[in-house]
Parts: structure tokens; sequence; C-alpha cells
């Protein structure tokens, strides 16, 4: 049942004993950096956990100000990987790792597979992408340390993904979940029967936002369970919170994380249950540990106990980064509302585009979405109605009238990493 059962199940009051030890040392550490030495130079030892509120804030563009060893906390010597996010405006962040940090992320890595049913007897073909994003190599050590036979495939080429998982009969596959789409548009086309053919049993599906509509999908379209994986590069990686078997929120790994709700406007703490802004102090991290970092992510804390046996709380699904949010003439609109409208639809394709644009002094939302060739038979007339009718459930969703356009399935772009949903051509105000 349990990676390690002492940890996963420990008695929450000593757990909570831990997080203060560990955030008090992280404390001490943090100083050493060039970033926290003078932020942190009036924080004594902490008594309690509600003193954390008394830590500072790190936000991105602190990371981004520190390019690039402002907040490392030790010295080179110890300091054996960095991984970097994509960085498109201004500095890219950097993370630093010491032997202690990659071994302690693919142990959290390994428990969260475990913890959705991955055994040292599975296949595990890794389509995250290898280098600087921590997508790859964070699972690919999680794997090997679970002891599965892990397969170091990245991301891309959908003929050489499926021949492998014939061939080894891969029974794991961790997948952003709009490849895990695209990719079964080729399972279609080489008519592979995924039951008959394939050995696939578990898809871990994360790294960008996506809907319980889109989770059910992907389960259908493989035969498959599919949990829900939450990580991030500035806390180590993947496996910072992960669904186990009973699919309901995820559990977030609180020996190596401590979480707190923040309202996103005011950053003052949130109850348990009420949704803000996820905001992480790491409890583990020697090469650079961060206080309060601010994610950007909106969920919610789930505080009662799972059915698992597990004590560690669990966040609910990741519905939005606060800068996902669109606001068009007021009305503030996520991503994922219009994903799970079009997902309902079975004419609609998989690959969608929102484009935000202005007409007449006012903020106008258009969505292109492939048509399905399978089951959309119909004439022109047919795709006007259709066209109506999402027009309509989105407009009762979103509180906002968009455009709906459907073209030929396979014309919109794609990206080999995450998906690129939002394209604001608005002139700015
Ligand atoms: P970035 O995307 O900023 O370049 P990362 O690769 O570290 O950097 O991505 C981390 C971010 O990806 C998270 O902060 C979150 O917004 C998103 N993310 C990761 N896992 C999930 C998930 N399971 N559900 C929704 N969003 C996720
Ligand atoms: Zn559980």
């Amino acid at each position: 049942m349990f990676w390690q059962k002492d940890i996963e199940t420990m008695d929450r009051k000593d757990l909570r004993k831990f997080q203060l030890d560990c955030i008090n040392k992280q404390i001490a550490l943090a100083k050493k950096s060039e970033h926290y030495k003078d932020k942190l130079s009036k924080i004594g030892e902490l008594k309690s956990l509600e003193e954390v509120v008394k830590l500072p804030f790190t936000t991105k563009q602190d990371l981004r100000d520190s390019f690039p060893y402002g907040c490392l906390a030790t010295d080179l010597k110890n300091v054996v990987r960095m991984h970097s996010s994509s960085g498109t405006t201004g500095n890219p962040t950097v993370v630093f790792h010491t032997q202690e940090d990659i071994a302690n992320w693919a142990n959290i890595s390994a428990r969260s597979m475990y913890c959705a049913g991955a055994r040292n007897t599975d296949v595990f073909q890794n389509t995250m992408g290898y280098g600087l994003f921590s997508g790859g190599l964070g699972f690919h050590y999680g794997g090997e340390r679970l002891g599965m036979l892990t397969i170091p495939i990245g991301p891309g080429n959908s003929k050489r993904q499926l021949w492998f998982m014939q061939h080894f009969k891969t029974t794991v596959v961790h997948i952003l979940p709009s490849y895990a789409l695209r990719l079964s548009n080729t399972v279609k086309e080489l008519g592979i029967d995924v039951k008959k053919d394939l050995n696939l049993r578990i898809f871990f599906i994360g790294a960008e936002p996506h809907s319980e509509a889109m989770r059910q999908k992907i389960e259908e379209l493989y035969g498959v369970k599919a949990y829900n994986s939450y990580g991030l590069s500035e806390i180590s990686g993947p496996g910072i919170a992960f669904e186990c078997q009973c699919q309901q929120h995820l559990h977030i790994w609180e020996d190596y994380v401590y979480p707190e709700i923040v309202d996103p406007k005011t950053f003052e703490p949130l109850p348990d249950g009420e949704e803000g802004e996820l905001v992480l102090t790491t409890l583990q991290r020697q090469a650079m540990p961060l206080m309060r970092y601010r994610t950007k992510d909106l969920t919610r804390i789930i505080s009662e106990p799972c059915a698992c046996g597990r004590t560690h709380r669990r966040i609910a699904r990741i519905t939005a980064r606060t800068d996902d949010m669109m606001i068009i003439n007021g009305v503030n609109i996520f991503p994922i509302q219009i994903e799970k409208t079009i997902l309902s639809i079975p004419e609609a394709g998989k690959n969608y585009v929102i484009e935000l644009f202005d007409h007449n002094c006012m903020d106008k939302l258009r969505i292109k979405i492939e048509i399905n060739n399978d089951t959309f038979k119909g004439t022109l007339k047919d795709l006007e109605i259709l066209q109506n009718r999402l027009v309509s459930e989105l407009k009762q969703e979103l509180d906002v009238t968009p455009v709906v356009q459907f073209v030929e399935a396979g014309s919109l772009p794609v990206s080999e990493g995450k998906a690129k949903r939002v394209v604001d051509l608005r002139a700015k105000k």
C-alpha cells in the first residue's frame, strides 16, 4: 500500500512538529544565500507553524532578479544539477540541486508513483521532456528509484512512442494531457487496438491544467487509470502532489513542503477549504531552500482524511494559474471552463485555441476548435447548428458570448511541450 508507511501515515501532530523543525533548519540555511541574507536577518527561530506568516514571500520575479546564483545557499562544490524554466521574458529562473536534493526528489517521485499503483514490475515510458525542463529527469530518477524499467523516450514522435509501447509492453506512462489526446490520433491512424495490442494500465498526467472531463477522456481512449500529477521546477519538479488510487484530489507531501493558501489579491492566509493561491515553503532542500514561494496556482486544501489512510492533506485539482485568468469586458474567465465545455461535445476535436481580440472597443473571445471527423459527418448547415449549440453552452458557463469557429482536424498549431491555449491579440490597454 505505502512506499514509506511511517511517513505517509504519520500522526499529524508529529508531522507538524517535523515541519517546524525543518522550517527552522531551512531558514538558517537560506540566510547563507545572497537573496535571503537581509530578508531573513531579523527572523529568529520560529516557535510554531503559525509564525510562518512572518517569513517573506518569494516570487518568480525574485528568482529572476537573483539570477544566476543569488538564491544558492551552499558552496558550488556541493551542487550537482540545475534545471531552469522557460524564461520567455527576461532571465530564466534557475534551480540548483545537491546530491541529497536529487535523492530526496527521486524518493518523493517514487512515492508519488507508488501511491498511484506503480510497482517495480512495471515498464515505465517517460514522454516528458528531458533536459532543463524538470519533467523528464525528475520522474526518470523516481521511476528508477521505484525499480521500474524506465524508458527515457522523451516527447514527440508519436509513431515511435507507440512502437515502444507495443514492443516493450509499456504499462505506465508519464504524459502531458494535451499530448495524450494528440497521441490518440496516431493510435487510430495506425489501427492500434489499445486493449488488445497494448498493455497500458496507468497514466500520470500533469504539468499543465486540465479538467476532470479531460482525465475521463484519456482514461477512455487508452483504457487506463489516469492520475493527476502536480509539481513545479522551483521546488524541484514533478512529485510535489499526487493522486492516490482513490483519485480524489492530490496528496501534497507535507514532509517535503509546507503548503499554505493565500488570497491572491491581499496575500492574507486563507483557511483550509477556501480557494486561493498555493504557497509552498521547502522543508528539505539543501542547495536552494525557498520561503513561502508563491506558485500562482489556484487550488484549495482538503483537510478531511482520505480513504487511503495517508495523513498528508490534499489539494484540489489546480484550476488555473492566476496569470491564466482572462478578463473579458470585466468578466473573469479561466481556460479550463472552456475546455470542459468543448470536451462535452463529441463532434468537437481535441485541439483548440482561445483568441482574445478587440472589436468596437470591446474585448471579444474567439474559440477555434478542430472538428472531429469521426463523429461529425454532417453538412455545412449541421456545422452551423453545432456552432450555435456550443456558443450557447459556453455563454451559460462563461457569462460571455464567444465566437466559435470550427476548423479542419490537424490544422491548429501543436507544441512539443505544454500546450499554448490562449493567444491575446488585443492592443495593450
Ligand atoms: P513553467 O511552466 O512555469 O515553465 P514548470 O515546468 O515548473 O514551469 O511548471 C510548473 C507549473 O505547471 C505549475 O506551477 C502549474 O502551473 C503547472 N502544473 C504542473 N502540474 C500541474 C497539474 N497537475 N495541473 C495543473 N497545472 C499543473
Ligand atoms: Zn489518498
